[in-house]
């Protein structure tokens, strides 16, 4: 996979992609990242970027022909005009970061990581000539209902999330099968949950009380159809010590018994994701 990531802060990416699993993907040439200083495609004196928006207005908009210029030449083939417009190649998504774009998920990271080539541009100021919208960039992307000052984080987000799924990037030391906003759950051949959400709490915490539900309001059966299109997210998590200020592991995982463990497992995330996130549960 190349990365290409369009800024005029190219300054920016040294640093986020240098630690961990990218910068293992990068050493390991699993991952390729060039990034490409949008001023090098300007053609006057103060190598101007942007503009004045057309109807007035505050702030400033990113021309489109240096925007333009720069995608054609890292694809190495023009994109056309009005008349004669070129789709690009279908490895090769040429990503828009803008607020108003589309909703980034774990879904578009799964669909994202089965390219060869993404070309990310990061926009400034007020955002970018739409004209790059519509004819330049194949998809329009947002990270979240947020406005941040620039596309350069939100290109490093996508370039993790991406990267992190491409097969070999990850090791021994995690993987991306039963991880959050993952569907592949196994079906539980027994009804996976005992007991009430209550048990599965394992540390109550007093500043934050862990909310707990009236009966009849949480039930895992519910969502547990087999084969369900929900997504869940991650169950949670315990090392050592099994008891720190008092707080413990719950005692299932301690146990051993690997069965146990699975059915604790399944049912706590499909709480959390309740407490947490309804919204996934409600997706079917
Ligand atoms: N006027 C725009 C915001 C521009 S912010 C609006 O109201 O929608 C400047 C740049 O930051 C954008 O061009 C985009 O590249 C980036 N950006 C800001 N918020 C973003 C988000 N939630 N997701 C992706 N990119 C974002």
């Amino acid at each position: 996979m190349r990365f290409d990531l369009i800024t005029i802060f190219p300054e920016f990416f040294a640093g986020p992609l240098d630690h961990g699993i990218l910068r293992r993907a990068r050493e390991s040439s699993l991952v390729e990242v060039h990034v490409q200083d949008l001023r090098e495609f300007t053609k006057d004196r103060h190598r101007t970027v942007d503009d004045r928006p057309f109807g007035g207005g505050e702030g400033m908009v990113l021309k489109p022909e240096p925007l333009f210029e720069s995608v054609e030449s890292l694809l190495g083939y023009g994109v056309g005009d009005a008349q004669q417009p070129k789709v690009p190649d279908a490895k090769t998504g040429v990503i828009l970061m803008s607020a108003a774009g589309k909703l980034f998920d774990q879904e578009t990271a799964r669909r994202y990581a089965q390219l060869e080539r993404m070309i990310f541009i990061c926009g400034r100021y007020e955002g970018v000539d739409e004209r790059v919208a519509e004819h330049l960039a194949t998809e329009e992307i947002s990270i979240g209902d947020f406005v941040l000052s620039g596309g350069e984080l939100p290109a490093v987000l996508v370039v993790d999330a991406v990267t992190r799924l491409l097969p070999g990037a990850l090791g021994n030391e995690a993987s991306s099968q039963n991880e959050s906003f993952s569907s592949n759950w196994p079906a539980a051949a027994n009804p996976p949950f005992r007991g009430g959400v209550r048990s599965l709490a394992g540390t109550q915490d007093k500043a934050a009380p862990r909310q707990t539900h009236a009966p009849g309001e949480f039930n895992p059966s519910k969502y547990e159809l087999g084969g369900g299109r929900h997504l869940l997210l991650d169950f949670p998590h315990y090392t050592r010590p099994a008891e720190y200020r008092g707080w413990s592991v719950p005692e299932i995982l301690i146990g051993g018994n690997h069965k146990e463990v699975a059915n604790w497992r399944r049912a706590a995330a499909l709480e959390k994701t309740y407490r947490n996130r309804p919204d996934l549960l409600r997706r079917e």
